[in-house]
């Protein structure tokens, strides 16, 4: 049968679909403006239930302690998953208002095929360690390290990169042990949903292990940071939630796990080929409408060249038309909602009122009448001061900064208090890597190289965040260390 069949979906409360408390909300196509259709609107009885499933599943069976089991099953959501992936794209183009093209890679493709990295991982994982024998204090003992699964998983989610977020947090607590309870974003209600039918209807996963709770109501979010009976909370979002839901998470006491706002810069240096730099740059701010908490938004070039920088990058993302998502060719669509729409456009207007003008761009495209659309656009004659070049826009909009030099450029990158990710271009690839080194930041490009995989840790500094996602590192977040010490004598 397809997939949300009857235009409706259900939350995924201990193994069983079911309806919401408060009802229902409606899901939109953010390049249309059109309702979708409907999704289940949890109530705090219904997080109650799916707090309370998950505790019971992660106390009460052998799901924490069965690897066999737990790797199959991962690789069944996998597959199954794989099995809809068409069916899939045409919904997360749908809501998400994803260009197909993102689909083939991190908008639905890529965190697929990764949850086969979760489940290798846990395959070949060394669960215990032998320490050996030794006398601390004079009494010979025998030490072994063994990793176990945190508990139950709190995890909340955005709307920008649905199935990215969901599954690189479901994938690694699951194959970890853990049992989750997901929340995901009211602007993207269905790329959650689609995983609870999916799970419910076609894998081995035991009732409670998942429990996918859909609403409108952001405090559903806090009840999962603040309740006891969870013992993480694994957060994607905006800065100042992650700050809410770690001061919630505070009483008690619980893993906080986050993954945060970004500002990141593009460093060109003096010695790189300017022209393919500044393309890259505007190309790359434009893919899902800048939607991308990684994307590179402030352009850091040599102030000699700045205006031919500013060219570069106003012709790259000039030439760039904000359009149809379902289009093959489109780059950027639109962003998820009007409330988004006129955020990035406030960042617009401050940017003139901070002193600043448009290359190119600078608000809605008038061919789209309908839609929340914003035109590709770069800011010029600002410093790093301005808020433009400071706070996260989350739209398609470069601001070009000018650097004295390499010292300079790495002042400028490292001067933002976000640390997420950033990129460097230089001719001389030693001298890119010594900047490269200097960068306060969770992953950095040099000269175009991709940090994106399976394998290769993702997170932030400073106020990025804290902890890491994918990678070895990312399955780990969600084990905990037991020491054991037996006496030998
Ligand atoms: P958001 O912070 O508004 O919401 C994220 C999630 O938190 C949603 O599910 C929301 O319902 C929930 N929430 C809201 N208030 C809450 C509260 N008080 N307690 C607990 N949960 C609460 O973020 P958004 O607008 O959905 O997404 C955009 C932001 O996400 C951007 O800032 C972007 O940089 C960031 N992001 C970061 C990464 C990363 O990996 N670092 C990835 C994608 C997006």
């Amino acid at each position: 049968m397809a997939l949300l069949a009857d235009g409706m979906s259900r939350l995924l409360i201990d193994g069983k679909l079911a309806a919401g408390g408060a009802g229902a909300f409606a899901t939109v196509n953010p390049a249309t403006e059109e309702v979708l259709g409907e999704a289940a609107n949890a109530d705090a009885g219904d997080m109650d239930r799916a707090i309370e499933a998950a505790r019971r599943a992660f106390d009460d069976t052998d799901w924490s302690t069965n690897t066999e089991l737990r790797v199959r099953c991962v690789r069944q959501l996998r597959d199954v998953l794989q099995e809809h992936v068409e069916e899939l794209r045409e919904l997360t183009i749908a809501e998400v208002g994803a260009p197909r093209m993102l689909t083939a890679g991190a908008q639905l493709e890529g965190p697929i095929s990764d949850l086969g990295f979760a489940a290798d991982t846990a395959e070949n994982y060394e669960w215990a360690q032998d320490l050996g024998q030794a006398a601390p204090l004079g009494i010979p003992t025998r030490r072994s390290v063994v990793r176990e699964a945190v508990g139950v998983v709190g995890a909340i989610t955005p709307w920008n990169f649905p199935h990215q977020i969901n599954l690189a947090k479901l994938g690694p607590a699951l194959a970890a042990g853990n049992t989750v309870v997901l929340k995901p974003a009211p602007d993207t209600p269905w790329m959650a949903a689609v995983l609870g039918e999916l799970i419910a209807e076609h894998t081995d996963i035991p009732a409670g292990v998942v429990n996918i709770v859909t609403s409108t109501d952001h405090t559903l979010g806090a009840m999962l940071a603040k309740d006891p009976r969870v013992d993480m909370v694994s957060f994607t979002g905006s800065t100042a939630t992650g700050r809410s839901v770690m001061a919630d998470a505070a009483a008690t006491i619980k893993k906080v796990f986050l993954e945060l706002g970004g500002k990141s810069a593009f460093v060109v240096l003096d010695d790189a080929d300017l022209a393919a730099a500044c393309s890259v740059a505007g190309f790359s701010v434009c893919l899902h409408a800048g939607q991308g908490c990684a994307i590179t938004t402030r352009l850091v070039v040599p102030r000699d060249r700045y205006d031919e920088a500013v060219a570069i990058a106003a012709g790259t993302m000039g030439s760039i038309k904000a359009g149809d998502p379902s289009k093959p060719g489109t780059v950027c669509g639109p962003v998820i909602s009007a409330r988004q729409r006129d955020r990035v456009q406030s960042y617009l207007d401050l940017a003139l009122a901070e002193g600043g003008s448009f290359a190119c761009g600078g608000g809605r495209p008038a061919d789209q009448p309908a839609g929340f659309f914003i035109e590709p656009t770069v800011i010029a004659g600002l410093t790093n001061e301005a808020r433009v070049a400071r706070e996260e826009i989350f739209g398609p909009v470069l601001t070009v900064i000018a650097h004295d030099g390499d010292d300079d450029a790495v002042r400028i990158a490292n001067d933002s208090p976000y640390g997420l990710s950033a990129t460097v271009y230089g001719g001389d690839a030693q001298r890119a890597a010594v900047v490269a080194a200097r960068l306060r930041a969770g992953t950095v490009n040099v000269n175009g190289g991709v940090w994106y995989s399976a394998d290769v840790p993702f997170g932030g500094y400073k106020q990025s965040g804290n902890g890491r996602e994918m990678g070895v590192a990312g399955f780990e977040e969600y084990l905990e260390i037991k020491a054991i010490a037996t006496a030998a004598n």
